[in-house]
């Protein structure tokens, strides 16, 4: 069985709220952990690590496919946020849900590239 990952929250349909692809629906995945501690952090529920260890579920990536697909045939795309979703192996979720990747850097206006969010499409 692939190794489980920390899940926050799992979410949507929703409407994408930033980045080339605002606006589209998509269902959003926040994963627990995070390499940085920007200032500016909205979501230290998913970074800190005794938040995580307290907010997360453990799931397989068997468990997360599952969830999503429910959705697929009304969403089309798939964001993984968090937390920094980079510093997890996602090619087991990856591999089982079956879409197409289409991953970009969040590059915040007020610093270098830190905040990280990959999106999937249906393939
Ligand atoms: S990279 Fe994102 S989740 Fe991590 S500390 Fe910075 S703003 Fe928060």
């Amino acid at each position: 069985m692939s190794k489980p990952l920390p899940i926050i929250e799992i979410f949507g349909p929703t409407l994408q709220g930033e980045g080339p692809l605002i606006g589209y629906r998509t269902m959003f995945v926040r994963f627990g952990g995070c390499n940085y501690r920007c200032s500016w952090c909205d979501t230290l529920y998913a970074v800190l690590p005794e938040e995580v260890k307290a907010n997360a579920t453990w799931m397989t990536p068997e468990q997360i496919a599952k969830t999503i697909q429910a959705y697929r045939e009304f969403v089309p795309w798939v964001t993984f946020s968090g937390g920094n979703p980079c510093i997890h192996n996602l090619t087991d979720l990856i591999t089982h849900l079956h879409w197409g990747l289409v991953a970009y850097l969040h590059r915040d206006a007020r610093g270098p590239i830190k905040g990280t969010e990959m999106v999937l499409a249906t393939g």
